[in-house]
């Protein structure tokens, strides 16, 4: 074994060490960068580093419609290979099994869409059909939110949506504290890859996670909010607009909302 060798299977102990589990990772550095995003940056430097505007992206090739829904994955090109920042973290994370909800899931479920969207969708985390696809907002909700995405005159292909936590809580109960804490360093890290130019927290539970209040939904809607230096809005959950259909001239107002926020258009 050399010091190379060496080297790398001194790091792949490290690293299940602090994973206490079994999972080994296909990037062994991949992860660490994954894990410690924000606590190696210089103190105050978070914002200028973590969102680099969108021309400063460098894809040795830019991704295009052939890519595979849930990691931005290029296929049936061989001209265009493994560059995408997004699959890179997915190949690094999607084993992850830092919480105990990586014992319990079914499918990991990373994030869907354009890879450069400008608009992020943010949901807690997935649910039961979210866990068998493996899919996010697949479901009768996903659906609904697919529709709000059309009724501001833009396609679910246009934006990205993911959830905080990557794996299903059992019995689509609340996230805990620590799962976030840990699992949330994936969700910074997709947005460093993506540079939205705005989020948008679906649901009480993703906005209060995210702003890290107690603030109630009807006071944190309607509002510009700041996530590390990216404009931040909180919209009803469409899981609530099904129980309550007499919410959505509320959640017409977030869409439209959202959409003067991101790009000044009226609707
Ligand atoms: S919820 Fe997040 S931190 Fe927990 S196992 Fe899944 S990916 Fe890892």
């Amino acid at each position: 074994m050399n010091s190379s060798d060496l080297k790398m299977f001194a790091a792949f102990v490290s690293q299940r060490m602090e994973m206490s589990e079994s999972e080994w990772f296909i990037k062994p550095e991949s992860i660490n960068n994954v894990f410690n995003p924000v606590s190696s940056l210089p103190a105050g430097s978070e914002k200028k580093t973590l969102y680099k505007k969108k021309e400063d992206i460098i894809y040795q090739n830019k991704p295009d419609s052939s890519l595979e829904p849930h990691t931005g994955k290029t296929v049936g090109n061989d001209s265009i290979t493994a560059q995408n920042p997004l699959e890179e973290l997915y190949e690094a994370v999607h084993g992850c099994t830092r919480c105990q909800l990586g014992l319990t899931r079914n499918k990991f479920v990373f994030g869907d869409g354009n890879p450069q969207a400008d608009i992020l969708f943010i949901g807690e985390a997935p649910g039961a059909d979210e866990d068998k696809q493996g899919l996010p907002f697949v479901g009768r909700a996903g659906k609904l939110l697919t529709k709000m995405i059309e009724a501001i005159k833009l396609k679910r292909e246009d934006v990205y949506i993911g959830n905080i936590l990557k794996c299903r809580p059992p019995g689509n109960r609340d996230p805990k504290p620590e799962e976030i804490e840990k699992c949330e360093q994936i969700l910074i890290r997709q947005i460093e890859i993506i540079k939205p130019e705005i989020i948008c927290a679906i649901g009480r539970i993703s906005g209060q996670t995210l702003l890290r209040t107690k603030s109630s939904l009807s006071s944190l809607r309607g509002k510009l909010h700041d996530y590390h230096g990216v404009k931040l809005i909180v919209i009803y959950h469409p899981a609530a607009l099904l129980r309550n259909p007499g919410l959505k001239p509320a959640a017409w107002e977030d869409m439209k909302f959202l959409r003067r926020e991101y790009d000044g258009m009226e609707l």
